[in-house]
């Protein structure tokens, strides 16, 4: 059974942390619950598309830049005190981390066969989510790496919020009732995050080119990281980021590269078209709508 979550904002009112307040309190031992989601276009040092890739140039470089900057937010956040962390590999095939070089003190969701992709595990009884190392949605012109998914996809839409990874990632969360407190990736991500999120956020880098970035040092990146954990952790304790919510029911548009897929989808019951290239399908809710997204970019190929 899932956990109360410990941190609530009643209507007009702030509600302190049980694990702040009451340090003898039931619960309290434990802190706060924390989940992490971590992709690698936005890791501090990496800056090629093929660092990205487990058969390109220096992809062994970006993994260690990825478990070293995990391990950082992770030392952040027991600095505080006790807590509970699972981090949630979000790129790619989800086997980048060297996991076995981790904080001994969080648990690892490895591996991509799973319904929900980069918030596998996240639940209600999670008081906070951070996404480290993110990327632009599809489209943005400033973005490094930018993408929503896969290359296919050239667009999405929740009831008309255009989001990309983050946006579809938040909403989920924010079902459960889950505050996405700390963002980081590239400055065009962070510039898209600040537009519907309340997060912490931290830039990685800024992109020179839409493949090519001009990045901070991934030392420098690792301490602004450790700051904005301490602040985000504040901002939760005093119950001052709010989770996002798209509502309910979802009105989900995804927009392809081609035809065919859209085409593909009408198999599913209730999927229409919108146009030619546009997929278009209500669900019920957020928690609904992120396993048909999923499958619906992932799973369902040409
Ligand atoms: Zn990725």
């Amino acid at each position: 059974m899932p956990r109360r979550r410990s941190c609530r904002r009643g209507r007009g009112q702030l509600v302190l942390c049980a694990w702040l307040l009451a340090p003898v309190a039931a619960g309290a031992q434990e802190g706060p619950k924390l989940f992490i989601s971590v992709d690698m276009e936005g890791i501090g040092g990496v800056g090629t598309g093929a660092m990205t890739s487990s058969s390109g140039k220096d992809y062994g470089t970006a993994r260690r830049l990825m478990t070293d900057e995990i391990n950082a937010v992770v030392a952040a956040i027991f600095a505080r005190g006790p807590a509970q962390v699972v981090v949630n590999d979000s790129h790619g095939d989800h086997q980048n981390v060297l996991h076995t070089e981790l904080d001994p003190r969080v648990t690892y969701i490895q591996g991509a066969i799973k319904p929900l992709g980069m918030v596998q595990g996240l639940d209600a009884s999670f008081d906070g989510a951070m996404f480290i190392g993110y990327h632009a949605r599809a489209g943005d012109p400033n973005g490094f790496l930018a993408h929503t998914g896969t290359g296919s996809v050239k667009g999405l839409w929740l009831n008309d919020h255009e989001v990309g990874e983050a946006g579809m990632n938040a909403a989920f969360a924010g079902m459960h009732g889950v505050p996405v407190i700390l963002v980081s990736g590239d400055s065009a991500f962070v510039a898209e995050a600040h537009g519907f999120l309340d997060a912490e956020a931290v830039v990685t880098k800024t992109a020179v080119t839409p493949s090519a970035a001009r990045l901070e040092h991934p030392e420098r990146v690792r301490a602004k990281l450790g700051a904005a954990v301490g602040t985000a952790l504040d901002r939760l304790a005093r119950g001052d980021i709010r989770a996002w919510s798209v509502g309910a029911p979802v009105r989900i548009r995804m927009r392809f590269d081609s035809t065919t897929h859209v085409e593909i989808l009408q198999s599913i019951p209730g999927m229409s078209k919108e146009d030619g290239f546009t997929a278009a399908y209500t669900a019920r809710d957020a928690d609904q709508a992120y396993r048909l997204i999923r499958l619906m970019y992932r799973f369902v190929q040409e």
